[in-house]
């Protein structure tokens, strides 16, 4: 790597430039090595993986990380706003694609908040909606009443007019070898259950049905087929308009979708959409990401920090790095969060300007997270 180059771009804010905090200490057997007063928070897609296949370097990168034992050298995670899987499930698979040993602690997805949910909502009816498993997640999370909004339709006959024309097959029923639909045994009664919530997990697939069931659901009071009533709370994993996929270009994401149910839905309604948006640039998803890594296990011998949970480490990080791909998620963020976040943006994702975004800009550019891991090491003393 070119170190000049590849730090073309270090944007001036010199009260927000780490410090070296851990350089050229030397550990001694007697003395349990001092443990990183920094910390880094990877975004996924764009920046370590496109599609399904890693972005050059990124497992490299990723390696230096761990010390010869296979433990975690520096404490780092995975702070995504994708998901639609269990965050084990998710780090069993990109333990596979990056070939190291990622603790599913480290996987923070969009839709991990939602896990504090699950006390308001407890026994109440509430659908899940995207791709992947939705409804284990919501399950796992420990929502006791979930439907995937693919069950759910599949209770109402005509909720979804247009599917007699939709000819493609799931992935269940290629599993399966099924040819035509299966719909599940009427062991409930959706029809007078109310839905209590309605939780956008992951990246809807069906838009046209799942924005029809969810006016349905959200205008009748969550009785598809009544009156309107008052709206259930709807939550989104997060509000991403656009993200970096296999495509040359931006791919439509989470908050494309919303903005397509919010217009339909106020046309139709007489009372505006209601919604609540998690993920980044929230900065309470910082502060979370702040406080999981403060309690990672990192450097064997040193106990990871036992203070308040509600307590945010921002005491124990001097800095926290944030490396993404999408100014107006990644850096964005990291700059509403503040103190200790230091953000870096590559050019393997969403971004791909010569220069700073000129709307977020970054604390530094780089043209990888190869590049980004690079700094940060050298920064820390680490190299
Ligand atoms: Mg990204």
């Amino acid at each position: 790597m070119r170190f000049s180059s590849a730090f073309a771009v270090l944007r001036c804010r010199c009260k927000r430039r780490p410090s070296v905090s851990f350089s050229h200490r030397r550990c001694f057997s007697s003395y349990p090595p001092p443990r990183p007063s920094f910390g880094i928070a990877f975004d996924i897609d764009g920046v370590l993986i496109r599609g399904q296949t890693p972005i050059a370097g990124a497992p490299e990168a990723l390696r230096r990380l761990y010390s010869d034992s296979g433990g975690l050298k520096v404490p780092f995670l995975f702070l995504t706003n994708g998901g639609g899987v269990r965050e084990s499930k998710r780090a069993k698979e990109l333990s596979l694609q990056l070939g190291i040993n990622i603790l599913h602690q480290q996987v923070l997805q969009g839709h991990t908040p939602f896990k504090d949910l699950a006390n308001r909502f407890k026994e109440g009816l509430v659908i899940a909606v995207g791709k992947g498993e939705p409804a284990d997640v919501m399950l796992e999370y420990g929502f006791k009443n979930v439907l995937s909004i693919d069950e759910y339709a599949s209770y109402f006959d005509g909720i979804d007019p247009l599917s007699p024309y939709k000819t493609w097959k799931t992935r269940s029923m290629i599993d399966k070898g099924e040819k035509e639909p299966c719909k599940p045994p009427h062991t409930r009664n959706v029809f007078s259950e109310r839905v209590e919530a309605a939780f956008v997990v992951s990246d809807p697939v069906d838009w046209g049905r799942d924005i029809q069931v969810l006016c349905d659901v959200l205008r009748s009071g969550g009785l598809p087929g009544r009156e309107n009533s008052h709206q259930p709370p709807l939550f989104f994993a997060n509000d991403d308009l656009e993200y970096q996929a296999v495509f040359p270009t931006n791919r439509l994401g989470m908050g494309a979708y919303r903005i397509a149910l919010e217009a339909i839905f106020n046309r139709i309604h007489d009372n505006a959409l209601e919604y609540t948006c998690f993920g980044k640039p929230n900065p309470s998803v910082f502060r979370n990401a702040e406080n999981i890594l403060s309690h990672l296990p990192c450097c064997p011998n040193v106990e990871p920090y036992k203070g308040n949970s509600t307590i945010t480490g921002t005491h124990l990080f001097k800095t926290i790095y944030m490396v993404g791909d999408n100014p107006a998620v990644d850096i964005s963020g990291a700059r509403q969060a503040g103190h200790p976040w230091f953000s870096i943006l590559t050019r393997t994702g969403v971004f791909k300007g010569k220069e700073n975004d000129p709307q977020f800009p970054a604390d530094l550019v780089v043209d990888n997270v190869g590049d980004a891991v690079d700094y940060i090491l050298r920064q820390e003393g680490f190299v």
